[in-house]
């Protein structure tokens, strides 16, 4: 083992790799537009697959596209440990959303071919299909890998020019003939960029994901009464736009009230008639909250609907409160937030337990197989923004963590 121990990941290949990659779809802004089965899309696969082989993978692609790279292991009858993320990004995203877990998969197998290093379960490193949801819906390949999906729904989804999925994929050569979920990994783990705050503030390099926050999303609609804004007096009005106003200040007291605090935001709104000088009669508005444990989610629902529904009856006003989206908490699986969590610290590399404010593939997989997270930094949390961006050596440092982790569960030595 006292090879593999000194294995790490090559900071200036990663690094190399991540900024040739970022060159396909190119903003002017600095960041990357790679909307999911598209001619850029292809030429991304193209690349990685050229690489894969390469690096002496055998390279399947499935039915939604979903691309494998194996790295062979000595017992061929073994499931394989997979890691991976994707290589679509938003119109303008950045060059690390994604593309480094997939780029961190790729340079794991290649420090593993230079270590001379061979595992006893074979290594998988994936592309999941259009994660980022622009063109079709969002995580939707690694939902049918997992089950949540039906195969036969998911092709047949359509994007606003009514192309469906199968289409696009044949479009692009990758309508796979593997059949979907013909491998089912033995683990699958995810190296991702924070896209928030929280590493960078604390000065950790990597985030040992716990889990993944749960979301219910709400529209709600108030209704009153539209008037004439120099002649109703005040204490007549109905005014829907001023109780809105005060719904949105009371929902975000109600994040205050829990410990930790859930994500509460309210988003959008629009006001009816949105004259100058009539009082609104009708305003609707969105709230997404966000929260690890589901039970404080419905608890933080019900507090937000009580706390709208008193404003609207002080105020004789309608109210209705409905839930458009929900997606349910993510728990990683224990034994692979420890083996993450203790090869960070035989690497001697700082790091610190997190939740994921967003959706990944890896939330899919976890229903699958036992999964886990990787998280490493991103300058001031921003991403899904051209100026998205990460210091090559903690996205080293995070692959080396993924290295050892694929190394432990793989079987090496
Ligand atoms: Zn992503």
């Amino acid at each position: 083992m006292s090879d593999a121990e000194t294995i790490r990941a090559d900071k200036d290949r990663l690094w190399g790799s991540l900024m040739e990659m970022g060159r396909i779809g190119a903003t002017p802004g600095g960041g990357v537009g790679r909307i999911a089965l598209t001619e850029l899309d292809r030429q991304a696969r193209d690349l990685f697959v050229s690489w894969c082989e390469q690096s002496g993978c055998a390279v399947r692609v499935d039915a939604m596209g979903n691309i494998f790279a194996r790295r062979a292991g000595r017992d061929p009858s073994l499931a394989p440990v997979m890691t991976g993320s994707h290589l679509d990004t938003q119109p303008l995203g950045g060059r690390f959303d994604g593309i480094y877990g997939v780029l961190a998969g790729l340079e794991a197998v290649r420090a593993l071919n230079d270590a001379g290093v061979t595992t006893r379960a074979p290594i998988d490193v994936v592309v999941w299909t259009d994660e980022e949801g622009v063109r079709f819906s969002g995580m939707l390949a690694s939902g049918v890998f997992s089950g949540v999906y039906r195969l036969e729904d998911a092709l047949a989804r359509t994007d606003p020019d009514g192309v469906t999925m199968a289409a696009a994929l044949e479009a692009i050569g990758y309508a796979g003939t593997a059949p979907i979920g013909d491998s089912p990994p033995a683990a699958f783990f995810e190296a991702h960029i924070e896209q928030g705050p929280i590493l960078e503030a604390e000065d950790k390099t990597v985030g040992v994901v716990m889990g993944a926050q749960g979301q219910r999303c709400f529209h709600v609609t108030v209704t009153g009464e539209e008037g004439h804004a120099g002649t109703l007096p005040m204490e007549l009005r109905r005014d829907a736009l001023l109780g809105a106003a005060r719904m949105v200040d009371a929902v975000n007291r109600v994040a205050f009230q829990h410990d930790p605090h859930p994500v509460i935001t309210v988003g959008s709104i629009d006001v009816r008639p949105n004259s100058p000088n009539t009082i609104p009669g009708r305003t609707g508005f969105s709230i997404d909250s966000r929260h690890p444990d589901n039970d404080v989610l419905l608890t933080v629902e019900r507090e937000m609907n009580e706390a709208c529904a008193a404003i609207a009856a002080a105020a004789d006003l309608e109210i209705a409160f409905e839930l458009v989206s929900e997606r349910k908490s993510v728990s990683f699986d224990e034994g692979c937030v420890c083996s993450i969590r203790d090869a960070a610290g035989r690497l001697s590399i700082s790091h610190r337990d997190i939740y994921s404010g967003a959706g990944h593939d890896a939330c899919n997989l976890a229903l699958a197989a036992p999964t886990g997270m990787i998280f490493v930094p991103c300058e001031r949390g921003i991403s899904h923004n051209e100026q998205e961006n990460a210091r090559p050596v903690d996205l080293a440092d995070g692959c080396s963590v993924l290295i050892h982790v694929l190394m432990e569960r793989a079987g090496a030595g």
